[in-house]
């Protein structure tokens, strides 16, 4: 037990100082003692990342992440590029990244990942600078095969009109922002993109992360059309891949404006850098800019290697695992058995699904850590469930949690923003809750014609929210298991991130708006564990050292090949001010980038650019 926790500090604290200076001292001291004894309900999780403990993993993470990406590789036959003369002028150089974005294109036709864009609109706010002052949020399936196309998980939308907008918004009576348009920045120019409409002028050489780079500035040649690329591009300096792009596109339609962009590529498979991150941002804060539009959004891509069912692409296949039976005399199940047997059932259904449609990361670090915690409210409440509860990340940006059987789901964006170990207990407890009070949802889905739904439907044909008799129940009885818990002393860093969140609640009604459990908040008020909402001090953004809540996006990274999601390794960055706290907020992707097999980080941490320049690993 103390093994595993103190491994379980390590990586928190490593992954937290992405938006956070911590106060000194406090992290360490306040270690809670730890629960003694009972250790036979641990699941076998603690000995996995032992050997990475005093500095945390570099080399043994590569070896896995490399052998499965490779095995993918061969899965779906990715032709390797042939090699290159080393080019001995500039002109060479251009030659051989047009002809390499061209491979990219005709590599990337075929796959169809997911893409994500949350967008915070802004408004100046005088202490704190520019502040969300409401958000938008787009997921979908892009098909990047002859026109980039995406098909929509939330709702669908009007066709035609963001076909013929790239990376833009329209604005007629009022703002609407084309979803497609954040996605657009995956190429420079999905048709056009050569000699004959575009100039390319050599600026300098430049290191990102462990990359060196040939930087080009690139304009479209005159009456070469209209949305044609205007910015720069990183060209890495071995195969010649286009590795970053920064720039808009130029003239804008009528009515339509383009967004600027910087869009960020990560060599997940050998020879192809591969389209990842990108970040929007408009506006204008400065003294006497008339108020007009401002927002920064962040885009994500992953599930490059979703399966893609051929013609039946619709009905994706259902794999369907015997039980076997264990017992020694190979008896009938009891009625309670069965029913174990059954839920179990609609668990791994709604796990494999939901990890097909690119939702769920598959199992793996961050599981670890999750289970961790769990295990640490499980040991010392004397919980005992005839099967050990499972956590999975879904992959997406809204804070939400929810259970399906014995299996916990929690979010990439509330692990993200998440100021501490004990807020991370608190949101897990209410899960755990639910399972412990026997609040089982999801026994249809045992049924497997349930399971016969398209990627993009996934929303309208699985769901998980409780009642609200239930829902107050599972947060009754999440305070008492925090109580009885290591986190009882560290309630106080819980009630600081509710107050937060009820502080920011009106104005994130997308991040709040959650897609298959119950929401942390309705109608901008929180109301998840709101028994612990007054607990502790007051919300002071002057005090630097108070961290009630991150940014998103400092947490975990998410490999967008295979979906692993693993915690992010970054160095602390000293808060200077209250607006570097940024709670809840979007930022500025600034992966450290590496080449395949470098081991120096296979899925670089998208952190912000503060984070990164400071960092010395
Ligand atoms: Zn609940």
């Amino acid at each position: 037990m103390r093994t595993s926790k103190a491994i379980l500090t390590a990586v928190l604290l490593a992954s937290m100082s992405a938006a956070a200076q911590q106060a000194a001292g406090s992290q360490p001291s306040a270690q809670p003692p730890a629960p003694d004894a009972t250790q036979t309900a641990q699941p076998s999780q603690q000995a996995a990342p032992a050997t990475e403990q005093p500095a945390p993993a570099q080399a043994s993470q590569s070896a896995p992440a490399s052998q499965s990406a490779a095995a993918a590789a061969q899965a779906v036959p990715i032709p390797q590029p042939a090699a290159v003369p080393a080019p001995t002028t500039m002109d060479q150089v251009v030659n051989l990244f047009i002809e390499r974005e061209h491979g990219l294109i005709k590599m990337l036709s075929a796959r169809t990942p997911v893409v994500e864009t949350y967008l915070q609109n802004l408004t100046a706010d005088p202490q704190l600078g520019p502040v969300p002052s409401e958000d938008h949020y787009f997921l979908g399936r892009l098909d990047m095969g002859e026109t980039v196309d995406r098909k929509d998980y939330l709702k669908e939308e009007e066709k035609g009109m963001q076909a013929r907008l790239l990376g833009g918004f329209h604005k007629l009576y009022k703002v609407q922002y084309q979803p497609m348009g954040f996605s657009w920045m995956v190429y420079a120019d999905r048709t056009d993109f050569d000699r004959e409409h575009y100039d390319f002028r050599y600026a300098r050489r430049e290191f990102l992360g462990d990359v060196r780079c040939l930087v080009f500035d690139i304009t479209p040649k005159p009456k070469s059309g209209r949305g044609r690329f205007l910015g720069r591009v990183w060209v890495e300096d071995q195969g010649y891949n286009i590795v970053r792009l920064n720039g808009t596109y130029v003239p804008a339609p009528r009515n339509s404006y383009f967004f600027h962009m910087d869009s960020w590529r990560l060599n997940l498979i050998p020879g192809y850098w591969v389209p990842s991150f990108i970040y929007s941002e408009e506006g204008d804060f400065s003294a006497g800019v008339k108020n007009k539009l401002a927002f920064k959004a962040q885009t994500r891509i992953w599930g490059y290697d979703l399966k893609k069912g051929g013609k039946d692409d619709e009905l994706t296949q259902i794999r369907v695992d015997s039980v076997t039976d264990e017992s020694a005399n190979a008896q009938d199940a009891s009625p309670l058995q069965a029913e174990r047997v059954w839920q179990q059932q609609a668990e791994d259904n709604v796990v494999e699904r939901l990890t097909n449609a690119g939702l769920l990361a598959p199992e793996g670090d961050v599981d670890r850590i999750l289970q961790t915690v769990v295990n640490n409210l499980e040991v010392t409440n004397n919980i005992d469930l005839p099967r050990p509860v499972r956590t999975r990340v879904l992959l997406t940006s809204p804070l939400e949690t929810f259970s399906v059987g014995n299996t916990i789901v929690i979010s990439r964006g509330l692990v993200d923003v998440l100021p501490d170990e004990a807020s991370l207990a608190a949101v897990l407890s209410h899960e755990l809750a639910h399972i412990v009070l026997g609040h089982n949802l999801g026994s249809k889905y045992a049924f497997n014609d349930r399971m016969l739904f398209s990627d993009e439907g996934t929303y309208q044909n699985l769901g998980f929210k409780h009642i609200p008799e239930e829902e107050q129940a599972a947060d009754k009885k999440a305070i008492d298991l925090l109580k009885n818990s290591p986190y009882a002393q560290k309630l106080d860093n819980v009630g600081l991130f509710l107050k937060a969140l009820q502080v920011r609640a009106p104005q994130l009604n997308a991040l709040l708006t959650t897609h298959l459990g119950n929401p942390l908040a309705e109608g901008g008020t929180v109301n998840r564990l709101s028994a612990l909402a007054t607990q502790g001090p007051a919300l002071d953004n002057a005090k630097l050292d108070q961290i009630a809540a991150l940014p998103l996006g400092g947490r975990v990274k998410v490999n967008p090949w295979d979906d692993k999601a693993e915690m992010v390794k970054t160095a602390p960055v000293a808060i200077t001010s209250a607006r570097d706290k940024m709670p809840f907020e979007v930022t500025p992707f600034f992966p450290r980038l590496a080449r395949f097999g470098t081991g120096a980080g296979q899925t670089p941490a998208p952190t912000t650019a503060a984070a990164n320049s400071t960092s010395g690993n």
